[in-house]
This record gives structure tokens, C-alpha cells and sequence, in this order.
């Protein structure tokens, strides 16, 4: 045994394993921005166009995109968020239509349903892997349903394939939510996004890839495409010379400046998702063998936004929450639950904060019934939240140094909880 069992954690008043701070999306020393970013933002603001009406670097970005993918269509936006709301737009439900999504997701994925006026209906998740389960999506299918909402959670690639056979079957449009997925590969070695008829990113600064905010969605169905075009520009059709609009929109466009910096982002991504995924491969072969942490499944397709650890209690010695606690004080950037609560037990749906105190859609009618939000509703999802999904932070920027730091962490914690 190369660590002594009695060593005191950090959080007993030992020493901890780190006092240097880690790489973080949230710094330049965890962001893979440099020359070509600067240069970009000068050149846009050199020409003096900085609006994707007059400048061309947005029409470019969403080319270059779509090439990087193999689809003939990219639709560039503000945000995650928003460009998930493009496609539910391109979805375009009837109020109180259904969409079935996932409750371990960031709010970005499920907002948009409601401000479409369709119902989020969550389906439980895979206890291993957070993603959604197939046969719980399944069972929650009616004939309401229109759409499926898919995250690839932490870059791992949810069952999309399968996911897809069953939104053919059913006439449903399937929608990746590829915010923590880029290059992302699937069960069949496809890449995340291009399963589905949408795919969904997102330039958030903490996503592989950043311009601070933006969007962007990839299909190939030009209707779908042109439909979500429409949606971020008040529907306004700019390939007419007609000033109109031709149904409800928004403005949800692309600034100039974040799509220079995407575009410059863009060649660097390959980079980063085998940095990060070559950090990980090292932590998982240093972390296995621990009884009640599981290393995440991984066929070669992870991209790892996020490195998640599966927690046991009960043989592991403690919970997700507990871990997480210790490995902060351990100085290991680490959190346990991911969420605080399933995203259906947020109050903008379990006190319907939705349109003033209308509480539409989420009443019968428009809704084919009162929507539940209550505990309960996907048991696997409220176990991994509560004690079961520990979560540590990654970066494409962690030297060998860094991630030997987290696996003796892990392995300090894990050695004394286990030794109680
Ligand atoms: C970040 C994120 C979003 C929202 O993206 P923003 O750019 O922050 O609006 C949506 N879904 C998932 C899974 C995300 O991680």
C-alpha cells in the first residue's frame, strides 16, 4: 500500500493534497485562447461590421461548421439556450404538446419547451451514466408527444441511436442537446449531433470550445434549418428583399465578434477533446480498483466536459456529497450531485413561475393533463443527484501533475472513508 490508511484529510485538519489552484474554464490558464482569438475580435472590430446583417464572419462560421460536421446546415445564435430554443421553435408545437427530456440537465435544455408553450415530461435515466434511459422515454410517449431532447451529459454519449429508431417509429422529431458533447462519438461511431434531426452546442465559457456565449445548431433538413434561421432573426426573411415576418420570433443572433472567436476556436477543438480525453484515460486507470467509485463507461466516444464518478455509498463509504466536500478540501476542484435537485423540482415548474400567475401551459387544457413534477418522478435521476454523482471538474489544460494530484486525492478520501 503506498498511502498510509491513517493519513488525515484536509478536512479532519490534515494537510491537504493541493494548495496550487487548478487550470479552470473560468481563467486563461484553462482556456485555449490565444493570438488567433485576439486577432479575430481586431479584425471585426477593424471593418467596422460588427452585426451578422453587414459582416460575413457569422455566415462563415455557420459554413464552417456545418463542414466540420458533414451536414449541409448550421444556424448560428446567442447562446445553448437559445439554440435550443431554435429548435424547439422548428419543432413548432401546438400548446400543451409534449417534449420528453431529461432531469439531470442544465436549465438551458428545458426553458425553451416552456417558452414554445409545450410541456416538459422528464423520463428517468441510466443509473451508470446519467444519460436518458430508452425504455423510460418510451413509456412516457403519448399522442401529444412531438419531440425528444437528448444531452449528451458530460460528453458522454447518450442512446441516441436507439433514441432516434424510437422517434421514427413515433413521428417525433429528435433533438441532441450537444452543449457538453462536442466530437462526441455515438454507439454506431457517429458524432453527437448528427443523429438526431437537430443538433444543439453551445459557446458558453465553460464548453470545450468558447466565445464567451453563442450557439449554434446543426441538421440536415433544410426546412428544419431554414425554420430555426427564421426564428433567431424575428422571422424575418432575409434571402427576400421583403421586409416581413412570418411568425412569432425573436432575436437571437450571433454578434460578429463571438463568431470571429469561434471561428478561430474551432481548429483548436480537436485539441482539446484529446487533451481532455488523454487526462481522463490517466485518472481512470489510476482510480480503478476502488471499491463503490466507478470510473465512467467509456467505448472510446467521451469527450469529457465534465469527469464523472459513479458513488456506491454503501461501499464506498460515503456519499457523492460527502466525497465532494472532502475533495474540495483536499483542494481538488470537485462537486458532488451535480445539481441541487432534478430540474423538474425547480420552482419555475413546481410553482408554475411561467406567464404572470397564469401558470401556462402546465395546466389541462392546453395540456393533455396537469403536468407532475413531484419526487418521485424519476427515481434513478433523484438517487444519482442525492447520493450518487460526483462530479470533478476537467480541463484540457491538466498536466500529468494535475491528475495525479486528483487520483491520490481520490484515493486519500476513498481510504479513509473506507477504513470507518
Ligand atoms: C451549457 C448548457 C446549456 C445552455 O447553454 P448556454 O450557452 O449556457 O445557454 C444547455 N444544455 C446543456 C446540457 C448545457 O451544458
Amino acid at each position: 500500500m503506498s498511502q498510509p490508511a491513517e493519513e488525515t484529510l484536509a478536512l479532519d485538519g490534515g494537510t491537504p493534497v493541493r494548495t496550487a489552484p487548478f487550470p479552470s474554464v473560468g481563467n486563461a490558464e484553462g482556456r485555449t485562447l490565444g493570438a488567433e482569438e485576439i486577432e479575430a475580435v481586431t479584425r471585426v472590430v477593424a471593418s467596422g461590421r460588427l452585426n451578422s446583417t453587414v459582416g460575413d464572419e457569422t455566415r462563415q462560421l455557420e459554413r464552417e461548421f456545418a463542414d466540420y460536421y458533414g451536414l449541409p446546415h448550421a444556424v448560428a445564435s446567442s447562446s445553448g439556450t437559445a439554440a435550443i430554443h431554435l429548435a424547439v421553435a422548428a419543432v413548432d408545437p401546438d400548446p400543451g404538446d409534449e417534449i420528453i427530456t431529461t432531469p439531470i440537465t442544465d436549465a438551458g435544455t428545458v426553458l425553451p419547451i416552456l417558452m414554445q408553450n409545450a410541456v416538459p415530461v422528464f423520463a428517468d435515466v441510466d443509473p451508470h451514466t446519467g444519460n436518458l434511459d430508452v425504455a423510460s422515454v418510451r413509456d412516457r410517449i403519448t399522442a401529444r408527444t412531438r419531440a425528444i431532447i437528448a444531452v449528451h451529459l458530460f460528453g458522454a454519449p447518450a442512446p441516441v441511436v436507439e433514441l432516434r429508431a424510437l422517434a421514427d417509429e413515433h413521428g417525433l422529431i429528435l433533438v441532441e442537446d450537444c452543449a457538453q458533447a462536442y466530437l462526441t462519438r455515438c454507439s454506431d461511431g457517429r458524432l453527437a449531433g448528427t443523429v438526431g434531426q437537430i443538433g444543439c452546442f453551445s459557446l458558453q465559457q465553460s464548453k470545450h470550445i468558447t466565445a464567451g456565449d453563442g450557439g449554434l445548431c446543426i441538421s440536415a433538413d433544410a426546412d428544419l434549418a431554414r425554420r430555426m434561421r427564421l426564428f433567431a432573426d424575428k422571422g424575418w426573411p432575409r434571402d427576400t428583399d421583403e421586409r416581413t415576418h412570418l411568425f412569432l420570433s425573436v432575436n437571437y443572433r450571433m454578434t460578429e465578434l463571438q463568431a470571429a472567436v469561434a471561428r478561430a476556436q474551432l481548429p483548436k477543438l480537436a485539441g482539446v477533446v484529446a487533451d481532455r480525453r488523454a487526462g481522463a484515460q490517466r485518472l481512470g486507470a489510476a482510480l480503478s480498483g476502488l471499491a463503490g467509485l466507478t470510473i465512467p463507461p467509456d467505448e472510446g466516444g467521451v469527450s469529457y466536459w465534465q469527469y464523472p464518478l459513479v458513488v456506491d455509498p454503501g461501499q464506498a463509504g460515503g456519499s457523492c456529497h460527502d466525497y465532494g466536500k472532502a475533495l474540495a478540501a483536499e483542494g481538488i476542484p470537485a462537486n458532488g450531485g451535480y445539481l441541487t435537485r432534478p430540474v423538474y423540482r425547480t420552482p419555475v415548474l413546481t410553482e408554475r413561475r411561467t406567464y404572470g400567475r397564469s401558470g401556462y401551459p402546465l395546466h389541462s387544457p392546453p395540456a393533455r393533463v396537469e403536468p407532475s413534477y413531484d419526487v418521485g418522478l424519476c427515481p434513478e435521476a433523484e438517487r444519482l443527484i442525492a447520493e450518487r454523482l460526483l462530479v470533478v471538474s476537467w480541463n484540457e489544460r491538466y498536466t500529468e501533475a494535475d491528475v495525479n494530484d486528483i487520483a491520490r486525492a481520490v484515493r486519500k478520501v476513498h481510504n479513509a472513508f473506507t477504513a470507518k
